[in-house]
């Protein structure tokens, strides 16, 4: 069967959403503020857990992580506090 390139791409990009489904979901602002410094597993807040830009390291549990990737967990855990209506220490 011959497809144009404009069928191909459609069904390609409809095996994508099913391969990889995807959830939107509107959440309201979840404050930013100490999310790159704030440890995403004992919720410590130093400026000495950035060890650059790229490197995060907990000064009271030890946790290494790529930086963006911890405050990017930080972030979700805020956002999903917000969705369940429970304060952020939740
Ligand atoms: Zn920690």
């Amino acid at each position: 069967m011959v497809l144009s390139s404009t069928i191909r791409g459609s069904l390609h990009s409809k095996h994508r959403m099913i391969s990889h489904p995807m959830v939107v979901v509107d959440v309201p602002d979840a404050d930013p503020k100490n999310t790159s410094r704030e440890c995403s597993v004992c919720g410590h807040i130093n400026k000495g857990n950035r060890k650059n830009q790229a490197e995060f390291h907990c000064q009271k549990c030890g946790h290494n992580e790529n930086a963006d990737i911890n405050a990017s967990k930080n972030m979700s855990s805020r956002g999903i506090c917000q969705l369940s209506r429970r304060p952020l220490s939740c």
